[in-house]
């Protein structure tokens, strides 16, 4: 009797921390089957909690934003060199934040090589980041785990059609394709340089 009473007070107990912690906890935005095939720690993803510039690691020191985020509807930053022209051609580009490769290819046309990024933010919602026109590619195993400030390409010109440079977005709509680049309509798009200085 003894027995049963403290396995019903145990269970009622457990129900209650249960209801309290459900009541507590925003509704996850993303599911395991998110992170399935990703390395996790304590089967929760690598959060993404601090992010930085893209070059000149970590406050883009040594380059400008050539074309903002908005500017002639353009729905990324283009990241420069100081030096203008191709002087940047081949410098590294870093991974703003933890997260996971979501594919790194040669898209061709306008966009040439492009790496995309899925970064698990710790309030249960997902970004990703996209790096385009890239030189190289230093990454390309889908679903590798990236730490923020890891080298991941360097910055080219998508096949010779533009000066170097790399034109970087942010998303919040983690399923949108690939696009134009430029848009008036900026749903599930971030600005990129505003998201960075709201999460350093
Ligand atoms: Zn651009």
């Amino acid at each position: 009797m003894t027995m049963t009473k403290t396995v019903s007070r145990n269970i009622l107990i457990t129900i209650s921390l249960l209801t309290i912690g459900t009541a507590f906890i925003a509704e996850p935005r993303f599911t395991q089957a998110n992170i399935t095939n990703h390395s996790t720690e304590n089967n929760q993803p690598v959060w993404a909690v601090h992010f930085d510039f893209p070059v000149g690691k970590p406050d883009a020191k040594g380059y400008y934003n050539a074309q903002g985020f908005g500017k002639n509807n353009h729905l990324g930053d283009d990241w420069n060199g100081n030096g203008g022209g191709n002087t940047d051609l081949g410098d590294t580009i870093y991974a703003v934040a933890n997260g996971y490769l979501v594919s790194a290819e040669d898209l061709g046309g306008g966009w040439g090589n492009v790496i995309i990024i899925r970064h698990y933010l710790d309030d249960f919602t997902m970004v990703n980041s996209l790096y385009a026109h890239c030189n190289k590619l230093l990454v390309k195993k889908k679903n590798q785990l990236i730490r923020r400030g890891d080298p991941i390409g360097t910055i080219g010109t998508a096949n010779g059609i533009y000066p170097a440079h790399l034109h970087f977005e942010m998303r919040h709509d983690i399923d949108l394709p690939i696009g134009g680049g430029y848009s008036r309509d900026t749903s599930g798009y971030l600005d990129p340089t505003q998201f960075i200085n709201a999460h350093r």
